[in-house]
């Protein structure tokens, strides 16, 4: 395949001294060249595969130097995108780096669309398709964590995860492929169910961990929703504000504010909350009332998160009686507000009901509890042994669709089994999971796997 050579600003995540314009494809290293003055008239062109060269960027229109850099030259197929790939490493500044992109370009570079070097990667065979799109996904991460997820999947950890169940299922179709080879041996059979079980209940449990983590995974990826709701005057816009000026917003291609519900994107401690405000609508006059209060329940009944605000200098009314009802069996956390006032409510009554919901106080006014709030969320959401950074997520539709099919197949197989179906039928169902998990990584030809067993296991017919 004959591709254009790329650029752009590709600087590690959370560096900031050093700045990188990386080029890939068959001119690379001339386009570079084009550009480079090393010490000693060293030329690009000449230098060995994985070399780095101190020197100067000469802007060839005014012959003058326009930076001092450091260049690697890493020749294809041993690069990430398997083409001829230059990296130019320059002083961190925006204005600097932007320079010598420009200068790249104007030598003969294209500039990369986002994840395209990625796209290359996979369309030359680097990487499997699990991790191609998962740079799309860290393309379009909004905090640090959704960010760690998409970098390990791009590592290749679900990959490696995926290959890892596939090598179990393939094992155990070898020895199911001798149990029909010597169907007059007892013991083999009797075996051969015995680790039937024992694979497919192993490979199960490994695929519904994975699903677990989906949830966990679809929330980093696209916030968690947040509602917050509450009587009028209660505080709710505020808490909205506090939240949002307290933490960096997060930018988003998602259109922000619907007519009646008010929607921000903010990252609280690493969790990324969509903030949704029903207020506003019960406001105002009755006929929008209604509509809103639909609105609001409708928007209630997605909601991953209810922060639900109190008036601390106001008596606990029926209504706040109904939020409580509202929301029952959701996760909560009750927020009272206006604590810089003279206490009205009953805050026995409010701990009745609240049950085991984590309850904060607050003054908005006066920026008090906040930081309490910010704890209470991030704890319940990397509660207990969940620690991201540290586990594969599975965060792609995509791959939750095919795990889903993968596990209906594997339960079928061993539903069979435990029924004393004969192994040729549950070898079928076998085979649909390895292919299905196959077509995560974007592998999975029918005939792949004939091949496999007599290359990994010789069963030489
Ligand atoms: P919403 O109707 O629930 O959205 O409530 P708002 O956020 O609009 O707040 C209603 C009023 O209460 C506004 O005048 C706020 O300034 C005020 N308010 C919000 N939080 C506090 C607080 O902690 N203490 C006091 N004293 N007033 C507050
Ligand atoms: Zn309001």
């Amino acid at each position: 395949m004959q591709l254009d050579t790329i650029a752009a600003i590709s600087t590690p995540m959370g560096e900031g001294a050093i700045a990188i314009v990386r080029l890939s494809g068959e001119q690379a290293i001339e386009i570079a060249g084009r550009l480079f003055q090393g010490v000693g008239g060293k030329k690009l062109t000449d230098v060995a595969s994985h070399t780095i060269h101190y020197g100067h960027l000469i802007d060839p229109r005014t012959e003058e130097v326009a930076e001092e850099v450091m260049v690697s030259v890493m020749k294809g197929p041993k690069t990430f995108t398997k083409e001829d790939v230059v990296e130019i490493n320059c002083h961190g500044g925006l204005v600097s780096v932007n320079r010598v992109l420009q200068l790249v370009l104007n030598a003969g570079a294209r500039l990369a669309d986002p994840g395209e070097f990625t796209k290359r990667a996979f369309l030359n065979g680097r990487i499997d398709l699990s991790q191609a799109e998962a740079v799309m996904d860290l393309i379009r991460a909004k905090t640090d964590r959704a960010m760690n997820v998409a970098l390990g999947q791009m590592e290749g950890r679900l990959s490696r995860l995926i290959s890892r169940l596939r090598q179990e299922i393939l094992e155990t179709l070898a020895h199911v492929e001798v149990n029909i080879d010597y169907p007059e041996y007892d013991d083999v059979e009797e075996m051969t169910h015995q680790l039937l079980i024992e694979k497919a209940q192993y490979v199960r449990e490994e695929i519904k961990k994975l699903l677990q983590t989906s949830q966990q995974g679809k929330i980093l990826r696209e916030g968690l929703s947040t509602v917050i709701v509450g009587r009028p005057n209660v505080g709710k816009s505020s808490l909205l504000n506090s939240l949002v000026h307290e933490n960096k917003a997060i930018v988003t291609d998602i259109p922000g504010t619907t007519r009646d519900v008010i929607e921000e994107y903010v990252n609280v401690r690493g969790v990324p909350l969509r903030l949704l405000d029903t207020a506003g609508i019960r406001e105002t006059e009755d006929i929008v009332e209604r509509i809103g209060v639909e609105r609001s329940r409708q928007v209630l009944k997605e909601a991953d998160l209810i922060l639900l605000v109190l008036n601390y200098a106001d008596d606990l009314t029926v209504e706040d009686e109904n939020i409580f009802k509202a929301v029952e069996g959701m996760d909560v956390i009750v927020i009272v507000n206006k604590t810089d006032l003279p206490q009205k409510i009953d805050l026995d009554r409010v701990k009745d009901l609240a049950k085991d919901h984590k309850l904060v106080t607050t003054s908005l006014l006066e920026d008090v509890g906040i930081d309490e709030l910010e704890e209470a969320i991030a704890a319940l959401f990397f509660a207990g042994s969940i620690e991201a950074g540290d586990m594969t997520y599975v965060s792609n539709s995509r791959h939750i669709a095919l795990l889903n099919q993968s596990l209906n197949s594997i339960e079928e197989a061993i539903t069979n089994v435990q029924a004393g179906v004969p192994i040729d039928i549950v070898q079928i169902d076998l085979t649909r999971t390895w292919e299905l998990l196959g077509e995560i990584i974007g592998e999975s030809v029918h005939e792949s796997l004939i091949d496999q067993l007599f290359s990994q296991f010789c069963l030489g017919k």
